[in-house]
């Protein structure tokens, strides 16, 4: 029997070449990006792609973030339907934001493939799968809405999905096949290889405590250094620290953990047997994947990081049990447990606090996709200069009132609901 480790697969299966270089000294360059996720890195890439010297910093190493440690779904779209989105932002942002982020799954697999970046990308789609009725109602909607719109998505019935699925309940399951999946570190850790290329100045262990204007250009301080940049991007999302910037107060935390089984071989062949992510409908949503060596990932909301490995372990065999009960007994190998920056109307959030510094948080959890476009539009932003560059304009900061009990509040009612699940009052 082996044991249960905090550790993340996709830092365990993704090799980082480059050592680590932090910043001494003072340098000068056009830009200077803060985070080295999806959103920071993309943003460098285009950057550089259009003659911009660009510095990165990066608090611990590249991937620290959601970037590294999330389930890898390349969702098309926003958690919310896309109604909602342009009931939200109104018709026109709301459209122009479905349209982009709709469309951003096609620009992150062109990424992957035109950067030759190695992370067991799959363009299979993903399955939001209803595990009752009223879940089968929230597809039927979302499977309208989006074809409305041209989407080529598709609700499977019956058998069919339950062979997409390889279980018998699930209900109906929304295939999106503009979707996929991805080991998100080596998603990230094949951006930061092309920013190196491009000749960008990476800087990890290196956290920025300090942003101070000095004439027309920015000062970005770490302990032992400081970059002199034109523009800045910040780009810390979930993980930003320190109290240089407002950002934090614009999101309140939520966490969600997974756990990954040993590579399960032709066991578990018919569990999504065609490739696709998925998550269920419920309202403490169970997320289902299989990596390219055939280990089995579950996911919630919530952390594992403060619970006893017995627990992880009973719920995991309990999702595994109700889902796939011809499984049998596995073993789970590693947890691990990562930051979600959400807003209360679950749309993220663009800033320019300052002329010459831009921000975004609020993925609400969709950050392979959203990531990779915003860091592109804000690049584009700070090349052009025009508002038209990106997907939503600029709102103002604004303090989310009581961010610290709404996580607790939230974090408190997913452990409830995980207990209830071993317990098997919550089927
Ligand atoms: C467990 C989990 C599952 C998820 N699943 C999915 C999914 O399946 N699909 C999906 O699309 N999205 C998913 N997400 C969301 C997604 O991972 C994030 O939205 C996305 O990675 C955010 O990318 P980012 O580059 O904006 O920020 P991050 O990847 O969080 O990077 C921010 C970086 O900034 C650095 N930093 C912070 N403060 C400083 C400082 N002061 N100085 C220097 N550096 C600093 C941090 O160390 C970090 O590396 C998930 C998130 C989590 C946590």
């Amino acid at each position: 029997m082996i044991e249960l480790r905090r550790e993340c697969l996709w830092e365990h299966v993704t090799p980082q070449k480059a050592s680590p270089v932090q910043l001494e000294g003072t340098i000068k360059v056009d830009v200077c990006v803060i985070g080295a996720g999806i959103t920071g890195l993309s943003a460098a890439l285009n950057l550089l792609e259009n003659g911009k010297s660009v510095a990165i910093l990066e608090a611990h190493k590249v991937g620290h973030g959601g970037s590294g440690r999330n389930v890898g779904l390349v969702n098309a779209g926003t958690w919310i339907r896309p109604d909602d989105v342009e009931a939200t932002l109104g018709n026109k942002v709301g459209a122009r934001l479905n349209k982009i982020l709709g469309d951003a799954p096609a620009q992150v697999f062109s990424t992957i493939n035109r950067l030759g970046i190695d992370c067991q990308a799959r363009n299979d789609g993903t399955l939001h799968m209803a595990h009752n009725a009223s879940g089968v109602a929230d597809l039927q909607a979302r499977h309208d809405q989006w074809r409305r719109r041209g989407a080529n998505v598709e609700l499977l019935t019956g058998s069919e999905c339950a062979e997409y699925c390889g279980t018998d309940k699930i209900s109906a399951a929304l295939l999106d096949r503009r979707a996929g999946t991805i080991n998100p570190m080596g998603y990230t850790v094949g951006l930061a290889e092309a920013v190196l290329r491009l000749g960008g100045r990476l800087f990890q262990n290196t956290t920025v405590t300090q942003l101070e204007r000095q004439g027309s250009a920015w000062l970005v301080k770490t302990a032992n250094g400081t970059v002199v940049s034109d523009k800045v991007v910040i780009s810390t999302g979930a993980y930003t620290e320190g109290d240089w910037s407002e950002l934090q107060k614009n999101y309140f935390r939520g966490y969600y953990y997974q756990v990954a089984s040993k590579p399960l071989g032709g066991a578990a062949e018919s569990i999504l047997k065609y490739g696709q992510g998925s998550w269920d409908t419920r309202l403490v949503l169970s997320s289902i994947r299989r990596d390219a060596d055939g280990r089995l990932l579950l996911g919630s909301m919530g952390r594992t990081d403060n619970k006893p490995a017995w627990f992880i372990k009973s719920w995991a065999d309990r999702i595994k049990s109700h889902y796939f009960p011809k499984l049998g007994k596995i073993e789970w190998e590693m947890h691990w447990t990562g930051c979600i920056d959400f807003t209360p109307d679950h749309l993220m959030r663009l800033f320019e606090p300052e002329p010459g510094i831009v921000a975004v948080t609020g993925y609400n959890g969709r950050g392979n996709t959203t990531g990779t476009v915003v860091g592109k539009a804000l690049a584009d932003y700070l090349i052009g200069d025009q508002p038209d560059s990106l997907p939503i304009p600029f709102s103002r900061m604004k303090p989310i009132y009581s961010a610290g009990l709404r996580s607790a509040f939230y974090e408190g009612g997913f452990s409830l609901y995980h207990a209830g699940q071993c317990l098997r009052v919550i089927l």
